[in-house]
This record gives C-alpha cells, sequence and structure tokens, in this order.
C-alpha cells in the first residue's frame, strides 16, 4: 500500500468537488452505514484518483470530526483485547455512546496475514448498530497501514461515533503508530510477571496510560502481585503524559469485571488532561507529526523510486561497505541524482 505518498495533483484544500462526493460527505455526517462504509474504502483505496477524492472528502471532515475520545489498546496475543473491546464497548453503548472500533495489524503490513484475525472476534458488538467494527487495512507498509487508520478514524469521528479504540498487538513500532494517533493508550496484560518484563523490555510501557492485568478470574493473587509490580514501576518508565500516573487496574473480560473501573479512568483521565491543555495540545501536535510522516514517507519514495537514483545505487553501496568511498560522497551523489541537493 503506498497511500500516504502518493501524488495528489489537483487534491483541493476546500471540499469534495462532484455532486456524488458531495452527497457521500452529507451521508457520512448524517451518520448512513452505507456512507460511512462507502468513505473508508474510498480513504484506504490507493488509487491516485481515489486518493484526490479521499483528500477533499477529508478536509470537508475535519471541521466535523475531534469530537470522540481515542483510545488506542495494545497487548500480546491470548491476552483478551477482543473480548475486553467488546465488553467495555458494550458498555460504552448502553451508556448512549456509540463505538467504533479500528485496528492496525502489523502482521498484514509484513506478510498480509493477521494476528487480530478478523473472523468472529467482538461479535456481539459487530451487530450492535451503535457500533462499527474495521478490521485492519491490508498490504503495504506499517506507515501505510496506519495512515489508513488515522483517516478511518476521522471518517468515523465525523460520522458521529464519540468512542474510537484503535486496537494493535504488541510489536514495538506498531504501537508506537497508534499512539501517535490516540489520545490515551491502554496495555492488556496477564497477571504473570514474565509478560510484564517482556513489556518493559520493549519500551512498550513508556508509552502507556493506563495497565489493565486482564484475566484476573483466573489467579486473583498473581492479579495483584502484578498490579504491585506496575504501580511500583510505572512512575519511573512511563513518560507518555506529563502530570500523570498511568494507573493499574485489575479486570476480567470473560466476566465483565473492572470495565466501570475502566471507563472511570479514561474519563479521569479526559477531564485531567483537559484541565491543564496536554488534551489539545497533544492533539494538535500529533497533527503536525502526521503532516511529517507523510513527507518522509512520500521522500523516502520518490527517492527509491528515482530511475537514476536506482541505476547507481548498488555500485555506491558496494563502494561505500569497501571503504572506496565516503558515505557523504555517496549520499550527496545519490541525494543530487534525486534532486534532493
Ligand atoms: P486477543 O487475542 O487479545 O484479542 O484475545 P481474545 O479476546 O481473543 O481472548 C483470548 C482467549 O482468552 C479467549 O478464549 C477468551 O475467551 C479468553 N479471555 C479473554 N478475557 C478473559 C478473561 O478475563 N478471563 C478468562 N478466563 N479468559 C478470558
Amino acid at each position: 500500500m503506498k497511500r500516504a505518498t502518493d501524488p495528489l495533483p489537483g487534491a483541493t484544500a476546500s471540499g469534495p468537488a462532484s455532486p456524488a462526493d458531495q452527497e457521500l460527505l452529507a451521508g457520512v455526517l448524517s451518520g448512513q452505514p452505507r456512507a460511512l462504509a462507502k468513505a473508508i474504502t474510498l480513504v484506504e483505496s490507493t488509487r491516485v484518483d481515489h486518493r484526490r477524492r479521499a483528500q477533499g472528502l477529508l478536509q470537508a471532515l475535519l471541521s466535523h470530526a475531534g469530537a470522540a475520545i481515542r483510545i488506542g489498546i495494545s497487548g500480546a496475543p491470548g491476552v483478551g483485547k477482543s473480548t475486553f473491546i467488546e465488553a467495555a464497548g458494550l458498555h460504552a453503548i448502553e451508556a448512549g455512546h456509540r463505538v467504533a472500533v479500528l485496528a492496525v495489524d502489523p502482521s498484514s503490513a509484513l506478510t498480509g496475514g493477521s494476528i487480530l484475525g478478523d473472523k468472529t472476534r467482538m461479535e456481539q458488538l459487530a451487530r450492535n448498530p451503535r457500533a462499527f467494527i474495521r478490521p485492519s487495512p491490508s498490504g503495504g507498509a506499517l506507515g501505510g497501514v496506519a495512515a489508513a487508520t488515522r483517516e478511518c478514524l476521522l471518517v468515523c469521528e465525523a460520522a458521529g461515533f464519540d468512542v474510537i479504540v484503535v486496537e494493535t498487538v504488541g510489536v514495538g513500532q506498531s504501537e508506537t503508530a497508534v499512539a501517535a494517533m490516540t489520545d490515551i493508550f491502554v496495555l492488556l496484560q496477564l497477571p504473570n510477571a514474565g509478560d510484564d518484563l517482556q513489556a518493559m523490555k520493549k519500551g512498550i510501557v513508556e508509552l502507556t496510560d493506563l495497565i489493565v492485568i486482564n484475566k484476573a478470574d483466573l489467579d486473583a493473587r498473581a492479579a495483584q502481585r502484578a498490579r504491585e509490580h506496575f504501580e511500583s514501576a510505572l512512575p519511573l518508565v512511563a513518560n507518555r503524559t506529563a502530570g500523570w500516573i498511568p494507573p493499574v487496574l485489575v479486570a476480567s473480560a470473560l466476566k465483565r469485571e473492572g470495565i466501570v473501573e475502566f471507563w472511570n479512568e479514561i474519563g479521569r483521565f479526559r477531564e485531567a488532561m483537559r484541565a491543564s491543555g496536554a488534551f489539545e495540545r497533544r492533539r494538535r501536535e500529533q497533527a503536525v507529526g502526521w503532516m511529517w510522516e507523510i513527507i518522509q514517507n512520500a521522500l523516502r519514495d520518490s527517492f527509491g523510486s528515482n530511475p537514476d537514483v536506482r541505476r547507481e545505487l548498488p555500485a555506491l553501496e558496494h563502494a561505500v561497505r569497501d571503504g572506496t568511498m565516503a558515505a557523504t560522497v555517496a549520499a550527496q551523489r545519490l541525494l543530487a541524482l534525486a534532486g534532493l541537493s
């Protein structure tokens, strides 16, 4: 998938051009499921003409987006993410919310396969008319998958979903991508210490605003020990959100225990961040970060696909590896060939 880096000749800054796209926009804004599905297919498409239309649509949707709470959720396969998201999602729907669940599946980017396994998950939530579940866009680099998900998130918000969950699975890079598009990042853990250490090692805990020890019903004492372990370690390593020490909750998604406490903590986080101005600040920084990511991807792509660069690259790389050419000389030559210096 090459979407984030496509050239967009003629993309407008003002919104959709054709009457059909204006109708699509109106359909999304009034929350019509078919319009939502169509808009998302459009923003996930890699075709250049689709990208252009998607940009017009997104620009028009932007002023209607932003009202949701954006929650990132990660954890190893089997920890209970889909069970937890279903329980939390149904609870939010009962309280009057509309819930969209999106996914960033790094395995779909790497292999075309799926760790998050999209078929039979969250059946109850999937059937609920106030929920929308979208599997991970597939193919291409993680950057492209994440960019598509980010655009889906905006479309869902404009369509009136006020709770957005973005799910991913424990391989560092995808967590970083999801943390960069969400307000609060939640890590699910099992009640055993081996698992805790893994997350610590991978640096994921540093991104985390809230930890949930799931499956506490299997071993309540182990869950309590894991909680204490994280509570003592977190203040030292978690640094995503200044002025916020990530709380650690114990839950059983299967028995729907700990779900109320989860939403209480999400609410407490949002209030604290709003009061300090950090909430809006984070979103603005994320938007700027996203812009730079798109630029960097586009530069890398245009460099890599330049025919002169492709012709010269093997020999120059070889010369640098052999020590017969200085890295700076080779880099300058290649950048000049790509018209970048
Ligand atoms: P995911 O891979 O992280 O999405 O995990 P799933 O939600 O698919 O759950 C994996 C397995 O763990 C399933 O068999 C669930 O029924 C089970 N599971 C999920 N949450 C709990 C829990 O709180 N307690 C127990 N005992 N099992 C759970």
